[in-house]
C-alpha cells in the first residue's frame, strides 16, 4: 500500500477534499431521464436478454465517494413528487417491448433508489405499472437503505413490480479494507454481507459493482483485491458481477494520480479478474464493463484484449 500524505484520513476532511476537486454539473430537465440505451446481457436462465436502461434524474446520492462521476448528471434538490413516475412513463411501452424474448429493466438513478429523497415512495406505484411488464427489474441501493425500518421500502417495491423479479445492485467496490474505507464510501464489506444476506431472505437477486483497481492499490493489487472481492461477491450469493475498470474524470482522481495514488488499470488485468471471475463454480455471471473503454486503449495488444473481453461478455457471463 502508498503512504498517503495528502489525502485527508477523517471522513469529513475526505468528503471536503472530494467535493473541492469537482467542475460543473450537466443541467438536465428534473422530469425527464437524461439518458436511455437498450444492450444485450447474459440474463439467469443462461440466454441473451434485451435490457432497456433509464438514466434517471434525481436529486444527488447523499454519499461522496472518491470515485464517483455519477454526481455530474443529478440535481441540489429533492426529487419532485411526480418526477420519476414522469420519466418512467414517458420512456417506457406498456406492454412488454420483446415478445418472446426475456426483457429486464435497469432504473438506474446515480445512487440509491430506496432513498425517498431520490426517489419518491409515492411514486411506486406508478413506476411499478410500468416496470412489471418487465422479466426483471434491476435498481441500485447503497447498503445504508437495505436494513432496519428503512428496507421495508425494498420489500413494497418488490410486491409492487410483481410478477417481475427484484434485482437489487450493491457497488461493493472491493474487499480491500483500507482502499474501500479511502473511497469514503461509508460502508464496510460487513455492511455488505449483512445487505446480501437480507436481500437473499426476501427472494431479491443481487448484483454487486467492483472496482478493477481501485486507487491505492498497485496494478498486483488490484488484481488480487479484484478476485478475492469476486471471492466475496460469489460467498454472499450474488448473481452477477459487474467489473469496471476505475476511470478517472471526476476530478478527485486525477488529483491522486498526481499524487501518485492512483493509475487506471491495465485491460489486461480487468481480463484476468474477468476470467477468474468466470470460472467460479455456481451461477454467478460475470462481465467486464467496456463503455468508454478508449481511453484505455494504449496499442493493438490492448485492442485485441478489448476483443476478448467482448467475447467472454457475450458469453452467457460465463467461460
Ligand atoms: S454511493 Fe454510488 S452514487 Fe453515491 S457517491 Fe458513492 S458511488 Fe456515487
Amino acid at each position: 500500500m502508498l503512504s498517503l500524505p495528502l489525502y485527508p484520513d477523517s471522513p469529513t476532511e475526505r468528503t471536503r477534499w472530494i467535493l473541492a476537486r469537482r467542475g460543473p454539473k450537466n443541467n438536465h430537465p428534473p422530469r425527464q431521464p437524461y439518458g436511455s440505451f437498450v444492450e444485450d446481457e447474459p440474463g439467469p436462465d443462461g440466454t441473451l436478454w434485451r435490457c432497456h436502461t433509464l438514466l434517471l434524474t434525481n436529486r444527488e446520492c447523499a454519499f461522496r465517494c472518491l470515485m464517483c462521476d455519477l454526481w455530474q448528471d443529478t440535481l441540489d434538490t429533492t426529487t419532485e413528487s411526480g418526477a420519476i413516475a414522469a420519466q418512467v412513463s414517458t420512456l417506457l411501452p406498456s406492454s412488454p417491448p420483446n415478445p418472446g424474448r426475456r426483457v429486464a429493466l435497469k432504473l438506474y438513478n446515480a445512487g440509491s433508489f430506496f432513498d425517498p429523497g431520490q426517489v419518491p415512495v409515492e411514486d411506486y406505484a406508478a413506476i411499478a405499472d410500468k416496470a412489471r411488464h418487465f422479466d426483471r427489474v434491476i435498481v441500485e441501493s447503497h447498503t445504508a437503505f437495505l436494513k432496519g425500518k428503512l428496507a421495508e421500502r425494498v420489500l413494497a417495491f418488490r410486491d409492487a413490480i410483481a410478477p417481475a423479479a427484484l434485482e437489487v445492485a450493491i457497488g461493493l467496490e472491493t474487499v480491500q479494507e483500507v482502499a474501500l474505507e479511502k473511497l469514503n464510501k461509508r460502508m464496510t464489506v460487513d455492511d455488505f454481507r449483512h445487505a446480501a444476506a437480507f436481500l437473499a431472505q426476501n427472494q431479491i437477486a443481487l448484483r454487486v459493482f467492483l472496482l478493477v483497481r481501485p486507487p491505492f492499490l498497485t496494478e498486483e493489487e488490484g488484481v488480487e483485491w479484484g478476485c478475492r472481492s469476486l471471492d466475496v461477491a460469489h460467498a454472499c450469493g450474488a448473481t452477477f458481477a459487474a467489473l469496471l475498470p476505475t476511470r478517472a474524470g471526476n476530478g478527485a482522481l486525477e488529483a491522486l494520480a498526481e499524487q501518485g495514488h492512483y493509475a487506471p488499470p491495465k485491460l489486461q488485468s480487468l481480463e484476468a479478474c474477468l476470467r477468474y471471475g468466470q470460472s467460479l463454480e455456481g451461477m454467478m455471471r460475470v462481465t467486464a464493463d467496456l463503455w468508454d473503454i478508449e481511453p484505455f486503449v494504449k496499442n493493438d495488444d490492448d485492442r485485441a484484449c478489448v476483443a476478448r473481453i467482448t467475447e467472454l461478455n457475450h458469453n452467457r457471463g460465463r467461460t
